[in-house]
């Protein structure tokens, strides 16, 4: 009761808030009590102030460990302007002014220090520790303590002795990206000890999301930007190279677009960033590399022109958009193309177990953009949460549920094709097969002369390519094979060439009209 009190008042003395936000009462309460604790909330949610009201409202200094070297200076700066002890030490700091930063600690004035993680781990900073009473530790951006997290840091995986050398210590991790799976092993390696974990909803209900295919994606994205005069918006790609050149493109056309990416200097990004924080510019072209702590309230829109390599970034980047509660819109423009370019740098990798994580998740940013469900659902879904609505109401398939129609005839096409050629081939091939391709791996099979060859002729290829994924996306079909992905039936396959119904999304270029012929099976 009393400390409810203290909190509230430290809220308003030094943040001027008067309320708290959903999980934030609880979460100090928590740490005031000494309780290691694991809180997940989205970016924007409030994650700072869990730790720092605690830790000016306990004895001794809190330590705060973050990668993020570039942002500390920003961060204890905005402390120390609400009136706050607050300081850093990081590599940036000259001999001198680590001195007086450690006299400071030493004088037992400070309340809050910032480290970047390498520096906590060297000798001479736990030799400072070892002279000072330590109030708390906060992890943030916990889950780069696992290598399942979207940016796993060697030097986070030392952080595991907080709790051996300083048993009596609350750690308090915190991070606004973390499947179940990351969730339990940054719990299992931060060491904490029978913590409170919270978890924030992921839902960000006033951001839209769509996909739209990426096929004449540059004239579609003028298009859209041409009926956003005047708003803020990020456009993501993943090279510098297309950062450079869009933003080009995009400046001939008469927007007012900068390019930001790792390859500009330090001034420039800072002068871009800064542009574009205060609508100067309504539009940036960017690499991933832009928004780590980037708070602008009124993005409107974010597009990812290219694929994002998994859903841990694609979200962080739409999270983005709408801080200031109002709508914002995100697409992205998605091909089978990009897919394999990553699939292809991913292959690069050389070691087995980072290659085989990033596939499983570039494999859930895939689903996401094929899901034919609510994709809040399947974006909510991955990071374990479930959403009650099955119609979100702000989704491309929620506002424009996909025209089906019953596939039956085509379906059997199909099937009888795998069927025919014994289950020995590709999706490829056998829509090859079925559109009467007479190329020459399909003669030296001598599939020209198969009962399938040119049944399929009422859809396009790459119509029957989309059937036929959606097929095994819906289980009607399976993907077997170590070295190369054959098509295999199923019961439920069996079950369709036995005269059973099967419902698919309408090609696009399909009318009702143009049913397959079939020959008889
Ligand atoms: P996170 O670290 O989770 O991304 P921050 O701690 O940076 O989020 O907080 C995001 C924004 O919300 C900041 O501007 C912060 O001052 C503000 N904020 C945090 N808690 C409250 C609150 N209880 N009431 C109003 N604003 C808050
Ligand atoms: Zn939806």
């Amino acid at each position: 009761m009393i400390i409810g009190i203290y909190m509230h008042r430290t809220l308003q003395k030094y943040f001027g808030y008067s309320e708290f936000r959903p999980l934030q009462e609880d979460i100090i309460s928590d740490v005031l009590n000494k309780k290691d604790t694991f809180v997940l909330m989205p970016t924007g949610g409030g994650k700072s102030i869990c730790y720092q009201i605690p830790a000016l409202m306990m004895d001794g200094l809190a330590i705060v460990v973050s990668p993020l070297i570039s942002l500390m200076k920003d961060q204890v700066d905005g402390l120390v302007s609400n009136g706050i002890a607050a300081a850093y030490l990081n590599s940036t700091l000259s001999y001198r002014e680590v001195q007086e930063t450690t006299r400071a600690i030493l004088d037992g004035h400070m309340k809050i220090l910032y480290v970047a993680p390498e520096r906590l781990c060297m000798k001479s900073t736990m030799d400072l520790l070892s002279y000072v009473n330590v109030s708390l530790f906060a992890i943030d951006e916990a889950h780069c303590i696992s290598q399942w997290g979207h940016d796993f840091r060697p030097e986070y995986r030392r952080m595991g002795f907080l709790k051996e050398k300083f048993p009596d210590v609350p750690v308090i991790g915190l991070t606004a990206t973390a499947t179940p799976k990351v969730k339990d092993d940054t719990i299992k390696l931060l060491n904490l000890k029978s913590p409170s974990v919270y978890v924030a909803s992921f839902n960000r209900s006033n951001l839209s999301y769509e996909i739209r295919p990426k096929k004449d994606s540059y004239g579609n994205l003028v298009n859209y930007i041409q009926g956003q005069a005047g708003n803020s918006g990020i456009i993501y790609c993943n090279s510098r190279k297309s950062v450079e050149s869009l933003s080009r493109k995009l400046n001939n056309e008469g927007f007012h677009t900068l390019p930001y990416h790792a390859g500009l200097s330090d001034s420039k990004r800072h002068e871009h960033q800064e542009r574009f924080i205060r609508d100067d510019v309504d539009i940036i072209v960017a690499t991933v590399a832009f928004g780590m702590g980037i708070d602008k309230p009124n993005v409107r829109f974010v597009i990812h022109y290219d694929l994002p390599k998994n859903i841990e970034g694609y979200y962080q980047e739409t999270g983005r958009g709408g801080r200031d509660g109002l709508e914002c819109e995100c697409i992205l423009y998605f091909s089978r193309g990009d897919w394999y370019k990553i699939k292809y740098f991913i292959d690069q990798m050389s070691k087995k177990s980072e290659r085989d994580i990033a596939t499983v998740k570039l494999r859930g940013m895939i689903d996401y953009c094929e899901s034919t469900t609510c994709r809040r659902k399947v974006l909510l879904g991955y990071f374990g949460e479930k959403l009650e609505s099955d119609n979100c109401g702000g989704c491309d398939v929620c506002l424009k549920p996909r025209d089906t129609f019953d596939a039956s005839d085509a379906a059997r096409t199909l099937l009888s094709c795998v069927d025919e050629v014994n289950e020995r081939f590709g999706m490829t091939h056998i829509v090859d097969i079925i559109s009467g391709s007479m190329a020459k791996k399909i003669k030296s099979y001598k599939h020209d002369r198969l009962k399938s060859h040119g049944t399929g002729d009422g859809y396009s290829k790459s119509e029957w390519l989309d059937m036929a994924r959606e097929m095994v996306r819906l289980g009607y079909l399976d993907v077997k094979g170590a070295r190369y992905p054959l098509l295999s039936l199923n019961k439920k396959s069996r079950e369709i060439l036995a005269g059973g119904e099967v419902y698919l999304t309408r090609p696009s270029g399909a009318v009702d009209v143009k049913t397959p012929k079939v020959r008889n099976t």
